[in-house]
């Protein structure tokens, strides 16, 4: 007997029909002797929709009430499930975050777990009683909703998953695995049996949704065993989890696998990944001297904007150099404004902002002992024309600013020269 946690996304609980697919594999987990826990998601589209209403009811919202909205989605779903279970004969029940409890600090919108009292749910579990709780949501210390941001039911499911010490936390999604690039895009994406903690961390933070990127840390940091699986199968398959998917393992577990995907053949680049949510902004004519950087990354780092590549120009004649860097989409606004606002203290002589920028990623702990992934990239984008407007690395991990309209060729081409196309 094992304790397993089942997630499932938004896209597995869209109407009655996938909740009740859900609800069968759910049950043969229980019927095959497992203690089950579940975390559910909205409804796909669901919290898109929610946040429109908050946007529309006030523009500067307050995100504490945001919470109390967009949470709901989730509400709904986790009794959905209940009710399908229970008409199916099983036990269960909902348990949402305040009731867990699952406690989290009083950062609306993006709030991070602290704590789970698992005591009650484990009762329940144990007592044969299938616990469904909604993901997403929390309280804080002042007994208010809170949610974990987008896409945050995979943190939900690693977190619940490490309070029920679970033997594992199988995530269900409407992909059956974790792809070298997204199967969406690419067709020939193969599909990962392992991916380290470490490259998957990388792959989410540069734009692989398949997981929350703070589900993969926590993952990684309490020894969670996550498996991403499909939740998209006929009833008379086998049982969902003894279909392959993909398995998160750690950098010694690899080593040590006898699994296939572990051996000596894999490849230098496990993964490739967009992302189309970065704006780049362009401070001109900039004095080169110290401090100057410091006053325009300073202002932006206290508003909490996240700064991703930076690039400073080798300083021309009159000792002015030019500054272009990349902040998010969704806080260009704000970046702006605040630049704007300091134009005289930081000295520069023209703003210039740009949308249309997608940065590409390859990611691969193979990177760290093989020479000549960044200089395969180049090479491959520039004899496609691609022109690359910035720059960064790690050291698993190289990435490159390229022109929005370019995505896709760009992804492609990178798949095929590392090598990571499916057979025909
Ligand atoms: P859920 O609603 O189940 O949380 P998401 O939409 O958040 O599902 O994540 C699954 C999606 O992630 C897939 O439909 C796929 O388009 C996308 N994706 C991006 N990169 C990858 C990748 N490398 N492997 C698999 N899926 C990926
Ligand atoms: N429903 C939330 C969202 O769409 C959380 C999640 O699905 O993981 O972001
Ligand atoms: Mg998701």
């Amino acid at each position: 007997m094992a304790r397993i946690v089942m997630k499932f996304g938004g896209t597995s609980m869209a109407g009655s029909e996938r909740i009740r697919r859900v609800a069968g594999i759910v049950k043969r987990q229980q019927e095959a002797g497992h203690e089950v826990a579940v975390v559910v998601s909205a409804m796909a589209g669901e919290t898109d929709r929610l946040v429109n209403f908050c946007r529309e009811a006030n523009a500067l919202y307050d995100p504490a009430e945001y919470d109390v909205v967009v949470a709901s989605g989730e509400q709904v779903t986790s009794g959905l499930l209940a009710l399908t279970l229970q008409s199916m004969g099983c036990k269960a029940r909902s348990w949402l975050g305040w009731q867990v409890p699952i406690k989290t600090d009083d950062a609306h919108a993006k709030a991070r777990i602290e704590d789970i009292d698992s005591d009650a749910v484990i009762a329940s579990m144990a007592a044969g009683e299938i616990a469904v709780i909604p993901g997403f949501q929390g309280v804080s210390p002042d007994n208010r909703v809170t949610t974990l941001g987008r896409g945050g039911s995979d943190t939900s499911a690693v977190a619940v998953a490490a309070a029920v010490k679970a033997d594992r936390c199988d995530i269900y999604t409407d992909v059956d695995g974790v792809y070298t690039t997204d199967p969406r895009i690419v067709a020939k994406a193969r599909k990962l049996p392992l991916v380290t903690y470490e490259e998957m961390l990388e792959l989410a933070s540069v734009g692989s949704k398949v997981l929350q990127t703070r589900s993969v840390s926590l993952a990684m940091k309490e020894n969670v065993r996550v498996q991403v699986l499909s939740s998209f199968i006929d009833e008379n398959a086998p049982a969902a989890d003894t279909i392959p998917g993909t398995l998160i393992v750690s950098d010694e577990e690899l080593a040590n696998s006898n699994l296939e995907g572990s051996d000596m053949e894999r490849q230098l680049i496990t993964g490739i990944a967009a992302d189309k949510n970065e704006a780049k902004v362009t401070l001109t004519r900039i004095a080169d001297r110290p401090g100057a950087v410091a006053s325009i990354f300073a202002p932006l780092a206290e508003a909490n904007i996240n700064v991703d590549m930076i690039i400073q120009n080798v300083a021309k004649d009159k000792g002015e150099t030019d500054v272009t860097f990349t902040v998010p989409q969704a806080d260009l606004a704000r970046a702006q404004a605040l630049l704007e606002e300091r134009k005289d203290a930081i000295g520069y002589y023209r703003m210039i902002a740009e949308g249309n920028v997608a940065k590409i990623s390859v990611v691969g702990v193979g990177m760290r002992s093989h020479a000549g992934v960044a200089a395969t990239m180049f090479k491959t984008l520039a004899d496609r024309g691609i022109n690359i407007i910035a720059i960064s690395t790690s050291e698993i991990k190289v990435s490159v600013l390229i022109d929005t309209d370019e995505t896709e060729l760009a992804v492609r081409v990178l798949h095929t020269a590392y090598g990571l196309d499916a057979a025909a």
